[in-house]
């Protein structure tokens, strides 16, 4: 006997609007669980626009954003109960965890999996030195400008030049902190090319070419060594902040008996969202990172609507073959799996593809070859092989 009929892991966009969908269709029972102590994900400490235009067609401030998809997936009647991490995922829909209250299992009809994504860290990037005080990723750096209206340094370094390493210099600059470089290991910004007109006019040097070697200081960061095109160089500084290299939050994969795609590193689904244990679905950024939340609030509507056709038995059989796809470029194109095609609108109606390094030319999807000129960290759209099924 289930204890609720869905469960979602994460109270970020994707499950906070795959909750409020869910009670819109009439299911009884919605349960979203929260390691954090708010609902919200990582909105709540992004303390800048743009957010909400797809959602309400007005731009928002990520507290504010954040606190609207609470409210509204509350409103709605579903239970959302932070504090409360999931630790472990069972087959057929039985989750295991750690709340205030001490450990617990609990049985779902289905369970959404919207854990996000994070960034990589220091450690996984495998820098040298000492390990001082001052050295964070974006997300701490905002958690620290959103809730202690503060930072611990006010001359970092930011590693990166994707959309989000612009997000923290400008999180510096409003908050008493003027970055010092912005360095990046690739010939050229992630980002577009346009973002760097902030910097550049702010007087903040970009450094391309130009790889962060070692961290120096004792219980704070005096300064870096980087490996640039003219050879080792010390650079001063206070603080160091590793942007972007997001990564699904996949931690509960890896224990777990469900499918990992090793391209996007997120579970692979079917273009239900229907992961290989079919009592398991999943949205949002543990799928691709990073979308918009924009993004990510969508395909959880898209989602709850497929989790409440299975509910109701109305989803065609999972298919066990993953596409074809050919092109050596590729990092991943999700959904991985085409099911069998039913009454039910697929949750997700295009090929969401990415790219390991700037191509152009063909690729090839189930067996249909497109042509494709991009960059990396970019999506690209695609029509679904809806007949290009099998290996
Ligand atoms: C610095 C930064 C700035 C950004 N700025 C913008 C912007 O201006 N506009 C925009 O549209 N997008 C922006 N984004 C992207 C946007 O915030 C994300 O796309 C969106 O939050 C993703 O939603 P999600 O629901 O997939 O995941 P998240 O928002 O990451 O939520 C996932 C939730 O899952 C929870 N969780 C994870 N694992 C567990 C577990 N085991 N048990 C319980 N709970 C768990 C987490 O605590 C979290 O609350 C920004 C992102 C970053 C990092």
């Amino acid at each position: 006997m289930a204890d609720v009929d869905v469960i979602i892991v994460g109270a970020g966009p994707a499950g906070l609007s795959a909750a409020t969908e869910l009670k819109r269709l009439g299911v009884a029972r919605v349960l979203v669980l929260d390691r954090e102590a708010a609902a919200g994900g990582i909105p709540r400490h992004c303390l800048h626009s743009p957010y909400g235009m797809r959602e309400w067609h007005r731009v928002m401030f990520g507290p504010a954003y954040a606190r609207r998809l609470t409210d509204e997936a509350q409103a709605a009647g579903a239970e959302i109960r932070c504090r409360t991490t999931v630790t472990a995922l069972r087959p057929g829909g039985k989750v295991e965890v750690s709340t205030p209250d001490g450990l617990q299992v609990l049985q779902g009809r289905a369970v959404l999996l919207a854990t996000g994504a994070r960034e990589t860290s220091r450690a996984a990037r495998l820098v040298g030195g000492t390990k001082p005080g001052g050295v964070m990723n974006t997300a701490t750096l905002q958690g620290f400008a959103a809730f202690a209206d503060h930072l611990p340094f006010r001359r970092p370094v930011i590693v990166g030049t994707e959309l989000v390493s612009f997000s923290a210099m400008i999180t510096c600059l409003t908050h008493g902190a003027r970055p010092v470089a912005m360095i990046d290991a690739g010939p050229g910004p992630t980002a577009r090319a346009i973002m760097t007109l902030a910097p550049r006019m702010l007087g903040i040097p970009l450094r391309f070419g130009t790889k962060i070697a070692a961290i120096h200081g004792r219980s704070r960061v005096d300064g870096i060594t980087v490996e640039a095109p003219e050879g080792p160089q010390d650079i001063a500084c206070d603080g160091v902040v590793f942007t972007g290299g997001f990564r699904p939050e996949n931690a509960l994969l890896r224990t777990s008996a469900l499918q990992v795609d090793p391209g996007s590193l997120g579970p692979s689904i079917d273009q239900y969202g229907r992961l290989s244990d079919p009592a398991y679905f999943a949205a949002g950024n543990v799928l691709h990172a990073i979308e918009t939340a924009g993004w990510c609030w969508d395909e959880g509507r898209k989602v709850a609507r497929t989790i409440d056709a299975a509910l109701h038995g109305a989803l065609p059989p999972r298919a066990e073959v993953g596409i074809r796809t050919e092109g050596a470029a590729i990092k991943y194109a999700l959904p991985q799996v085409i099911s069998p095609v039913g009454e039910t609108p697929p949750a997700f109606d295009r090929m969401q593809l990415r790219l390991t390094r700037p191509y152009s030319g063909d690729v090839g999807i189930g067996g249909t070859s497109h042509r494709i000129d991009s960059r990396p960290e970019r999506r690209i759209l695609l029509p679904l092989p809806l007949s290009g099924q099998g290996a």
